[in-house]
């Protein structure tokens, strides 16, 4: 199987530890009985310190953007007013669930590749009569970090709930849910929590527990309230994604042996690697290094290549994979996943195979150098 010895550095599904492989290949438990309820329990208990938050965090069978749905029908009603702050296709995305289930969107858009502006949020939400803000904690199509407590901080002295799409962003960036007033925070299983697609996490403070009283949304599936009646017992309201549920006991076990604070310091040496052995090849990147994601780092390839061009001699000849460019940037850049059960040795691979893959597309490269720019800053 040609996918099996594929390098996948893509910002999600990332690769999977055998750890967590392993585990999801055991028999079906039932998922009412004790056994399936010390799991779930254990691993919401486990969730809480990833999300710094002592609420806890409820897991849903879907992927991220179920998460944003969830975040969305159960705390506001049609014709709320939300203000939403999109900095790319993600941004976009939230701002359109909310959209079609009859929220008054507006928008604040930034250019794609910066960050957010606090200040102008602030501005714009001392407008007043907004219910929410949605923001989005690292942008994924652009490789963007953007500033969610500060943004966070203009929406509590507005009163607008935050809701966040951390997808990309928990466990890759410090995303303090409780310290920063935090909403509603949704993150996804098959980014930094590296097991596959499958599961989303969403934290509710109680601010967010109140509005869903007064929610008119419509809801069913993704009912919070009901979600959160059957955790108490350690059970979903519906037939969980068990396998998944085994995956996510080992992976947050393997985060608790690492420790948090070295989940995030690794993310960040690779993300500085990333950068500065692409430098020495040529690559422009699209964010700067003030608001460069800690997750993913998108690309323009050096000489006037195309990033879809690039991509293909990377995947057919040397069994790398890296993202392509969404929306604007389709078939322009490349992006660089380093989240989730990647480290220093995929990064050095990485860019040495982009340096085989640009000599081939007949760029005069150092791959050397570059090697030893990545190594030096992941030191
Ligand atoms: C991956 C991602 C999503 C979408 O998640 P799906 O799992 O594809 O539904 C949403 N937001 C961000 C920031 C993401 O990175």
């Amino acid at each position: 199987d040609s996918q099996e010895d594929m390098l996948l550095l893509i910002p999600g599904p990332t690769p999977v530890p055998g750890r967590v492989l392993r585990a999801g290949s055991r028999p079906m438990m039932n998922h009412r009985c004790p056994a399936f309820h010390e799991l779930l329990l254990s691993c919401t208990s486990s969730l809480r310190d990833c999300f710094a938050t002592s609420t806890d965090p409820l897991t849903l069978t879907a992927s991220g953007t179920g998460g944003l749905e969830a975040a969305i029908v159960n705390t506001l009603s049609p014709g709320d007013k939300v203000l939403s702050v999109i900095t790319g296709a993600f941004g976009q995305r939230f701002a359109e669930i909310a959209e079609t289930y009859g929220a008054d969107v507006e928008r604040i858009e930034v250019p794609w590749g910066q960050a957010a502006d606090p200040a102008l949020v602030e501005a714009k939400l001392a407008g007043g009569g907004y219910k929410a803000l949605l923001c989005t904690l690292n942008e994924t199509s652009t490789g963007v970090v953007n500033p969610v407590q500060a943004m966070a901080a203009a929406a509590k002295a507005a009163g607008a709930l935050v809701l966040v799409d951390a997808i990309s962003g928990l466990l890759a960036t410090p995303c303090e849910t409780d310290a920063w007033g935090l909403a509603v925070v949704v993150a996804g299983s098959q980014k930094a929590f590296m097991i596959p697609p499958g599961l989303c996490f969403v934290t509710m403070s109680e601010a967010a527990w109140e509005a869903t009283k007064t929610a008119k949304m419509p809801r069913f599936y993704f009912d919070l309230p009901a979600a959160r009646k059957t955790l108490a017992k350690g059970e979903n309201p519906w037939t969980p994604a068990v396998s998944l549920l085994y995956g996510l006991r080992e992976s947050l076990d393997m985060i608790a042996e690492e420790g948090l604070t070295n989940v995030f310091a690794r993310h960040l040496r690779l993300r500085n690697g990333v950068r500065a052995g692409a430098a020495v090849l040529g690559f422009e990147a699209l964010a700067s290094d003030d608001v460069a994601s800690l997750a993913v780092t998108s690309f323009l390839p050096p000489g006037g290549i195309e990033g879809d061009a690039f991509r293909k001699v990377l995947r057919g000849h040397y069994g790398l994979e890296l993202a392509g460019g969404q929306g604007p940037l389709k078939g322009k850049i490349v992006r660089f996943g380093h989240l989730g059960y990647v480290h220093e040795a995929e990064v050095l691979k990485g860019i040495s195979l982009m340096a085989a893959a640009l000599a081939e597309l007949g760029q005069a490269v150092d791959p050397a150098r570059a090697v030893a720019a990545a190594r030096e800053a992941m030191a």
